[in-house]
């Protein structure tokens, strides 16, 4: 079973809010001085579900794609470490600005140039724009079956048997191949590399393709071909007022507090 792994490079989560900025003149996000990027927490995820099926189908290869900056090759490394065999980095100045139809589109156009696949593996979501829309996209520029948020799965004949996240509760469905499948994190901890994998990953090939390397020319991408024009970018302030209850005993700044939360008419 050939697999693909679409893994991406996103802003830590745990970066501090201090230093989480915004040019709004740009609409961009500045990167947090001192704080590396991290791989996308439920891409690994997807990583751990390609490397069950192929040790459950007893073969096949897995490729990682990224599309972002040079440093997403950290990504790609991430999961050559857990097992995968091979990355490709779609990287292009070109792709700055991009938004979700365009990184679906560079994606497919990706999958098809690797050719020969069986399934496509994503997260359900990427924790920094959270659009969770990638995977569905992608599915259908390739004109094939998705099914998002799945916490498990194993072959079945020539399909698949995905076990689906709902609100309140788990469902079962089937689907033929290919096909895309996006990954929730109730499918369970990814293997941690070791030292070893690491450093043989290191010897595992990441090719780098520009734009026009998967048929994208520069009228298809950026921020100037946008399908989805971005407004505004900006981070909300936040005011809060606080007022210390003054009284010489706990009874009297009950008594005030009750006194102002009634004059507030919030009791
Ligand atoms: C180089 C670059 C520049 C960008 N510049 C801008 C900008 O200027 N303004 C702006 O508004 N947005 C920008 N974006 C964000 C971009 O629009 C979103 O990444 C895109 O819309 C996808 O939405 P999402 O990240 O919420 O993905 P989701 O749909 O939430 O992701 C779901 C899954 O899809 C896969 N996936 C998603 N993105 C990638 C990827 N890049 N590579 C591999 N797999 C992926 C992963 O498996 C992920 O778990 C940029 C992104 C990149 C990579």
């Amino acid at each position: 079973m050939n697999i693909i792994v679409c893994v991406k490079q996103i802003p830590d989560p745990e970066t501090p809010a201090a230093s989480f900025k915004v040019d709004e003149a740009a609409k961009k996000v500045i990167p947090a001085q001192g704080i590396a990027p991290v791989v996308n927490p439920y891409d690994p995820q997807a990583t751990e579900a390609a490397l069950r099926l192929r040790d459950a189908d007893g073969g096949g290869k897995i490729t990682v794609i990224s599309l972002g900056p040079d440093s997403a090759r950290d990504a790609i490394k991430h999961a050559l470490a857990m097992g995968a065999d091979e990355g490709v980095l779609l990287s292009d100045p070109g792709f700055d600005g991009i938004d979700n139809f365009q990184t679906a589109t560079a994606l497919a156009k990706a999958i098809e140039k690797v050719g020969e696949y069986d399934l496509i593996l994503m997260g359900r979501a990427a924790a920094d724009w959270d659009m969770g829309v990638v995977p569905t996209g992608v599915a259908s520029i390739l004109g094939i079956p998705v099914v998002s948020v799945a916490k498990g799965m194993e072959k079945d004949g020539a399909g698949l048997k995905v076990e689906r996240v709902l609100d309140d509760g788990f469902e079962t469905v089937e689907t033929s191949l290919p096909a895309v499948v996006s990954i929730s994190n109730e499918f369970g901890e990814p293997r941690y590399p070791q030292l070893r994998q690491i450093m043989l990953a290191a010897k595992k090939t990441v090719q780098v393709w520009s734009a026009a390397d998967v048929g994208l020319g520069a009228d298809e991408i950026g921020a100037a071909n946008r399908w989805l024009p971005l407004e505004a970018l900006y981070v909300p302030v936040v005011e809060s007022n606080v007022e210390i209850i003054e009284g010489d005993t706990p009874e009297e700044k009950a008594t005030a507090l009750a006194q102002k939360l009634r004059a507030a008419k919030l009791v």
